[in-house]
């Protein structure tokens, strides 16, 4: 009897992307740190949200745009109240929003550093001979797909290579670039364990955290 186990991985970034910016004070291009804060400015009916960030060098802040002279009533309430009270996790995800950020800084520093946070779904009893991840990533990520796989699954990247080219790891849906591609929500990575001398650990290894 052989079966199949389904696994989650959710992919977050440790460092949210940091803008390049030229500092007045110190005179030169440095690297902006978001503070985690929000500031506000309601004139009328209408209101200003910044997200600010300080120079990683001097510290000298820079205001990020969030919403810009926008109506309050149209402003959603959700994101009104989140913003008014700070709130860490909705300030966390403005700050790993790397397409909105990029509309304000040219340049970027972007980190490939990633916690996976692995789950098992649902699985036959062993033995396994087939593996499936599903990925789950809540913001865009520079990590690319064949170096994620190696680091987490403890696996030369050499060793994923031959197993995609064996057609026992498939990526889906399928891509041009295929596991050159960067990490992204809603791709599945299948890897047929059959007749592998480590599937079985290959599979421990996929399941659980640490
Ligand atoms: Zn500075």
């Amino acid at each position: 009897m052989v079966g199949t186990l389904y696994v989650r991985w959710t992919v977050v970034p440790t460092v949210a992307p940091q803008p390049l910016l030229a500092c007045a004070r110190c005179g030169d291009v440095t690297p902006f740190r978001s503070s985690g804060k929000v500031r506000l400015n309601a004139q009328g009916k209408r209101m200003d949200a910044w997200l600010v960030y300080g120079c990683t060098v001097c510290g000298k802040t820079w205001n990020r745009p969030i919403l810009e002279r926008r109506r309050v009533r149209d402003v959603e309430p959700d994101l009104l109240h989140a913003l008014q009270a700070n709130e860490a996790g909705r300030v966390r995800a403005l700050a790993f929003d790397v397409h909105a950020l990029r509309r304000h800084a040219r340049r970027l520093r972007e980190s490939t550093d990633v916690e996976v946070r692995k789950q098992a779904l649902s699985a036959d009893p062993r033995p396994w001979s087939d593996l499936r991840i599903a990925f789950d990533v809540p913001f865009p990520l520079p990590a690319r797909m064949d170096r994620l796989l190696a680091v987490t699954l403890n696996l030369s990247r050499a060793r994923i290579q031959k197993l995609e080219t064996s057609g026992r790891l498939r990526l889906l849906p399928q891509t041009r670039r295929g596991l050159r591609q960067p990490v992204a929500d809603r791709l599945r990575v299948s890897i047929d364990l059959l007749g592998l001398s480590d599937g079985q650990d290959l599979a421990d290894v996929a399941s659980r955290d640490g």
